[in-house]
């Protein structure tokens, strides 16, 4: 029998990347500083169980009894209920997950259910955001637990994204609130948010010509941001925007990092005047542990195998590697693979063991010896489920996520530019 992520948890907990992973549960989702990790606009949910607050009954329910509760919710539920469970929530979870997918794949099924009145999002709070922002005005959707946050998205926050606009465009000598064409007929900044990202951020990016993008169609935005622009201020992830300008044939010295905590981000004005690429300082956590070493390790114990990793890791990660790309592009490199062969993958370990599991004819390993899952999106236990789907039985739609009309409009504006960009 493979074990669950969790179930190796509990077991080795000297060998996951954080100690708290190990502990009760209720313990760990109170950790401060993710706050709801949402937009400073979104309203608080009501009602809302926060963080540490699970309802006793559920903190003690044994795992069968909540499986159990979830499936009799489910079935009373029917087809007002569409579940949706990102390839890095845990096994426990989404075994209950009607749909599968990343952030946006899952944003879009939902939208393949229009008779679903309640969306329930095993992800993190900016994953439910974009759900909320695409659903249609009778849908809600649901966070089980308003603590998985996600820390990339909170490393851009809007008030530092908005003074770092004022100072890039004042170098440029442009107005931040209404940034010009020059004779050339380019802008000389636009703004680009990765999906991961609040929705306050996408919508800043709808008000200033700019987009969104996604793993899997970064080179393709990046091509339709240098056709408008001469340069991009792009958030919150530095390697995906790295990785990708850098695969573009963009130089390493015209990419500068922005550190919102340093006047003109730590860069001087001649650089900022040279740059294509401004890059915002922020990082998946889990991306970020991969190593060229972990790689060299894995070819020196499996002569021969292959190495794919995720575009968030690390540059000099992803250029050891055979080939990079997003969990769809992991997902598709493996089914590409034949038997027999070996497989390391740079990514999150719960998509990867999920792969090895699924092709048991191939040898597939995350690159990573640490157990190191999303700890933010692992904060959606089971409890939380089975509590949302109870209280949805009983009439009551808890940890509702709102994004405001005047966050959600310009958010759609910048996701549909990038849905008229990369046509699908
Ligand atoms: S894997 Fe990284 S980028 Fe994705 S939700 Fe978790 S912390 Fe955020």
């Amino acid at each position: 029998m493979t074990l669950s992520v969790n179930d190796r948890i509990q077991l080795t907990p000297a060998k996951t990347c954080s100690p708290s992973l190990a502990a009760d549960p209720w313990k760990f989702d109170p950790v401060p500083g993710y706050g709801p990790g949402s937009s400073q606009a979104d309203p608080v949910p009501e009602p809302a169980v926060h963080p540490g607050q699970l309802p006793a009954a559920y903190r003690q329910m044994p795992e069968d009894e909540l499986h159990r509760r979830i499936l009799a919710a489910k079935a009373q539920l029917g087809d007002e209920l569409v579940i949706l469970g990102h390839f890095y929530q845990r096994d426990e979870v989404v075994q209950h997950a009607d749909f599968l997918g990343d952030s946006f794949q899952l944003a879009k099924a939902a939208l393949s259910r229009p008779e679903a009145r309640s969306i329930v999002f095993c992800g993190v709070h900016f994953m439910a955001e974009t759900a909320d922002i695409l659903s249609r005005g009778d849908q809600r959707v649901i966070l089980p637990n308003l603590a998985a946050g996600c820390s990339m998205a909170d490393m851009a926050d809007e008030d530092s994204v908005e003074s770092a606009w004022e100072e890039i465009c004042e170098v440029y000598g442009a107005d931040p609130q209404n940034v010009r064409p020059g004779a050339d007929g380019k802008l000389p900044v636009l703004p680009v948010t990765y999906m991961n990202s609040s929705a306050a951020l996408k919508a800043f990016c709808g008000r200033h010509g700019g987009i969104v993008c996604t793993s899997s169609n970064a080179e393709a935005v990046l091509e339709w941001a240098f056709e408008r622009a001469h340069r991009v201020l792009f958030f919150p992830d530095q390697h995906l925007g790295r990785n990708t300008a850098k695969a573009m044939g963009v130089p390493l010295e015209q990419m500068p990092i922005w550190n919102p905590r340093r006047p003109l981000g730590g860069n001087t004005e001649q650089q900022l005047v040279e740059a294509r690429v401004l890059l915002w300082h922020g990082f998946c956590s889990v991306h970020r542990r991969f190593t060229v070493a972990q790689i060299d390790q894995a070819r020196a114990e499996h002569p021969g195998c292959r190495v794919i990793v995720h575009p968030e890791c690390p540059m000099p990660v992803v250029d050891a590697a055979d080939a990079a790309g997003s969990t769809d592009a992991i997902r598709k490199y493996v089914a590409a693979s034949s038997p027999g062969e070996v497989i390391a993958i740079g990514t999150e370990i719960n998509l990867v063991n999920r792969l090895a599991a699924e092709y048991p004819d191939r040898t597939i390993f995350c690159l990573d010896p640490v157990i190191c899952p999303c700890s933010t999106m692992y904060r959606i236990h089971p409890g939380y489920l089975a509590w949302v789907l109870d209280e949805l039985v009983e009439g009551r739609a808890p940890n509702q996520i709102t994004v405001n009309a005047e966050v959600a409009e310009p958010a759609r504006v910048a996701l549909d530019r990038m849905l008229a960009a990369v046509p699908k």
